[in-house]
């Protein structure tokens, strides 16, 4: 199947991030856009389309192995549409935790993260490097499982598709139900913020039930001011420095390490290191915590 959610989308995606600066200028929002910010949220979205077309072949490819190897076969039926929509969501969950817990992963996911703005923007910060990392296994087993290939990239098309309008601050609150199942704005600011309790948290692509499920929920606290970003700031607006920083990151980690913690800088989560000198997030959340309970005992 020939059809590309994402590329029919484009500008829609244009039109609405025109429409949110307008917004935010006659609210006086201005900090929400910064045109350093957005230039490089535009150029890293342009070259993932272009990273995404020079490699879309590979992963069709390794679909199309996986489901040839397969004994089973779904075909295009009707009914194939709905439940691979929600099987590849839930793939998109598995992916997008790994993402934020194997610093292999992390390595290509960081420059969706690497924004200390949030609007419509930033949700074009797509990797360019997905391939490399490997992502596509994530969605092999629904080849296994005899899902068309086709179907599944369409199916991945629009989960990526959805995720954009959730980048937002013009959105507060959507009705209960909807929060209730959905990905929404709230959830996803929750997901972008470097806020100690809401670090690696709501990784839900369409439905934010993985979520609830998997005990990775956070809802939006209405009081806490959120920061968005990355633990460690980019502090920069170099377009090559913002998409492969984290993988320079690692090859110095890996050829300085002792060999026994090598390969451990791979698949540990960001933030480990063998000597201890640095924080992961689980880390980060114990420590405010702790310091949270010590600034409730009477001193
Ligand atoms: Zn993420
Ligand atoms: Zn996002």
């Amino acid at each position: 199947m020939d059809f590309d959610p994402v590329a029919i989308a484009i500008p829609v995606f244009v039109a609405l991030i025109a429409g949110e600066i307008v917004w935010t200028r006659l609210c006086g929002k201005r900090h929400a856009y910064e045109w350093r910010d957005t230039g490089t949220s535009l150029a890293i979205g342009l070259g993932s389309t272009v990273a995404g077309a020079l490699t879309g072949g590979l992963t069709a490819a390794m679909l199309a192995g996986a489901h040839a190897l397969s004994p089973l076969s779904i075909g295009w039926q009707w009914w194939a549409w709905p439940l691979c929509f929600v099987l590849d969501d839930l793939a998109y969950y598995v992916f997008h935790r790994s993402a934020h817990r194997v610093r292999w992963f992390w390595a290509s996911h960081v420059n969706h993260h690497s924004s200390q703005h949030y609007n419509l923007s930033t949700a074009l910060r797509q990797s360019w490097t997905s391939f490399v990392a490997l992502s596509f296994i994530f969605r092999l087993p629904l080849a296994l499982a005899g899902f068309e290939p086709g179907m599944i990239l369409v199916c991945a098309g629009l989960t990526l598709v959805y995720q954009f309008w959730i980048h937002t601050e013009a959105v507060k609150r959507l009705p209960g139900w909807f929060e209730a199942v959905m990905n929404t704005p709230s959830h996803h600011r929750v997901h972008h913020a470097v806020n100690a309790r809401y670090l690696d948290r709501n990784y839900a692509g369409t439905f934010i039930v993985w979520d609830k499920l998997f005990g990775t929920f956070q809802p939006e606290d209405d009081v806490e001011r959120i920061r968005y970003g990355i633990v460690s700031q980019l502090g920069s607006f170099n377009l090559l420095y913002a998409v492969f920083h984290e993988w320079a990151a690692i090859a110095r980690d890996v050829r300085s390490a002792p060999w026994g913690h090598k390969l451990s800088y791979l698949w540990r989560e960001p933030g480990w290191s063998h000597d201890g000198n640095r924080e992961t997030s689980d880390m980060i959340r114990k420590r405010a915590a702790r310091d949270r309970d010590e600034a409730r005992l009477p001193g």
